[in-house]
């Protein structure tokens, strides 16, 4: 098999056979990039010292003190600080921002010898189901190219699609790891919220966001999310490290009034997974989940309410675009103007106005009740059930400029919406392909399950996949 086709599995398995060298294949890699990213736009820079590293890490491997990281090669999202690099969030606001320290993630990927081959492209501060939000131009689907990567996470998992790294990191707020997997047929995790640290995550929607593995195995995201995980006194909202949670049963909830609305080939393609698995023992049972449907429009007053505060401090003073103007009011107004794209403005905008006295009450306070609701209606289903079923999104890849109206972007998510909102991880699975004026682009099925049992749907994962342990 060519290098890079290669998972992160098997690379670190030949490193210890000695088939090959973390110089090797870097050397590939980068060589994939040269050729394929001008198209593609999945990196937004390849690091100058990519090939310094897998020096280092073969130095590493040579003593025998390695981990099943060192020297693997991984593309890193542009909203995840790496000490020294630019980290521009797809914005031009951040353009020319370099990180001060390094994440969380990343320092426990630095310790266990990962190499960063660069960062990826993404929707500006991450708002975004396709990358066109990007200030830097959008990403292309490897399937298709004149069709999106899904997003916001779109750069790293076009990376990984089109065999550019073997890993991905990527970070959600409502899907933006699901949904771009499922557009490039990736295993994706969104984790348990508090499971990964934020530290060094610019941060969307602080109650919601998370960083997580984009891979094209199982064992390969499993791998990633093992090595960024756990508790971390920079961020006080991470979980204390605890053995895991398992599920009780192997039966999956279907939410079938939730998921009519999905494309008819979506739905069908995922029926037929769910044979699959009720031929490996699973259990599937009929649930009603009916504040579902209100994840969505819940999760667009809360995610622009804390984006407006979040992004308060992009003021052209302290740090990020500072265009120089005649007085002080005037400087924050240009550089805003200048720096942030029209998505970014509008969620600012929408988030202040559902903050402000007088609309609080009518719309922030009641999408908080909503979303405990929903948090209540998971509770009563995971009392019966262990797993609860969707497709990813409901249609493949559209087309880059298909969907300019934002609502219809925004309906991307509305399968993403529930785990966010109430922080239950949940996994997207490639499920099988549906045709496109002729070109077969790949779907994703997702599984969500209580709180920290990610263990439960790395299991589930390879029993659909058929992935041996
Ligand atoms: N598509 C969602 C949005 O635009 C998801 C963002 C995300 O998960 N970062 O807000």
């Amino acid at each position: 098999m060519e290098l890079p086709e290669l998972s992160a599995t098997a690379i670190a398995k030949g490193y210890r056979a000695k088939e090959f060298s973390a110089v090797d294949v870097t050397r590939t890699h980068l060589s994939r990039i040269e050729k394929e990213n001008k198209e593609l736009n999945a990196f937004l820079e390849v690091f100058d010292d990519a090939l310094e590293e897998a020096k280092k890490a073969d130095a590493r491997l040579a003593t025998g003190d390695a981990s099943l990281l060192t020297g693997i090669p991984i593309a890193v999202k542009d909203n995840i600080l790496i000490k020294g690099r630019i980290a521009s969030a797809g914005s031009k606001m951040l353009g020319s921002h370099v990180a001060a320290y390094d994440a969380t993630a990343v320092a426990r990927l630095k310790t266990a010898g990962a190499l960063f081959l660069g960062r990826t492209n993404m929707d500006e501060f991450a708002m975004g189901s396709s990358t066109e939000h990007s200030a830097y131009g959008p990403a292309r689907n490897p399937y298709d190219h004149s069709r999106v990567p899904g997003g916001s996470s779109g750069g790293s998992a076009a990376a990984v699609a089109a065999r550019l790294a073997p890993l991905g990191l990527g970070s959600e707020t409502c899907g933006s790891i699901r949904q771009p997997s499922s557009l490039c047929g990736l295993v994706g995790l969104k984790p348990t919220y508090g499971e990964v640290s934020r530290y060094g995550l610019i941060a969307m929607g602080s109650s919601l966001d998370q960083i997580g593995p984009m891979a094209r195995t199982v064992a390969d995201t499993q791998m990633l999310f093992a090595a960024i995980r756990g508790e971390d006194p920079n961020d006080g909202t991470t979980l204390p490290d605890s053995s895991g949670e398992s599920v009780q049963s192997k039966k999956i909830g279907i939410p079938r009034s939730f998921i009519k609305d999905a494309a008819p080939d979506v739905v069908q393609n995922f029926e037929t997974k769910m044979r699959t698995l009720a031929a490996k023992g699973y259990e599937l049972v009929d649930i009603e989940f009916p504040s579902a449907p209100y994840g969505l429009p819940a999760y667009y007053i809360i995610m622009p309410a804390e984006v407006s505060t979040n992004l308060a401090r992009f003021d052209g003073m302290r740090y990020g675009l500072h265009v120089p103007a005649k007085n002080l009011l005037e400087e924050y107004e240009l550089s805003r103007a200048e720096g942030f794209g029209p998505e970014t403005k509008r969620r600012i905008i929408l988030g202040a106005y559902v903050l402000s006295s007088g609309y609080y009450d009518a719309y922030y306070r009641k999408a908080t009740a909503l979303r405990g609701v929903i948090a209540e209606d998971l509770k009563r289903i995971f009392d019966t059930v262990s797993y609860i079923a969707t497709p990813t999104t409901p249609g493949p890849a559209f087309r880059i400029g298909e969907k300019g109206d934002p609502v219809s972007m925004y309906l991307e998510d509305i399968f993403s919406a529930p785990a966010n909102l109430t922080g239950i991880p949940a996994i997207s699975v490639p499920g099988g392909f549906v045709e496109r004026e002729g070109n077969a682009l790949p779907i994703g099925v997702q599984f969500m399950s209580p709180k920290r049992t990610e263990g439960a749907l790395f299991s589930i994962a390879r029993d659909l996949l058929g992935e041996d342990e």
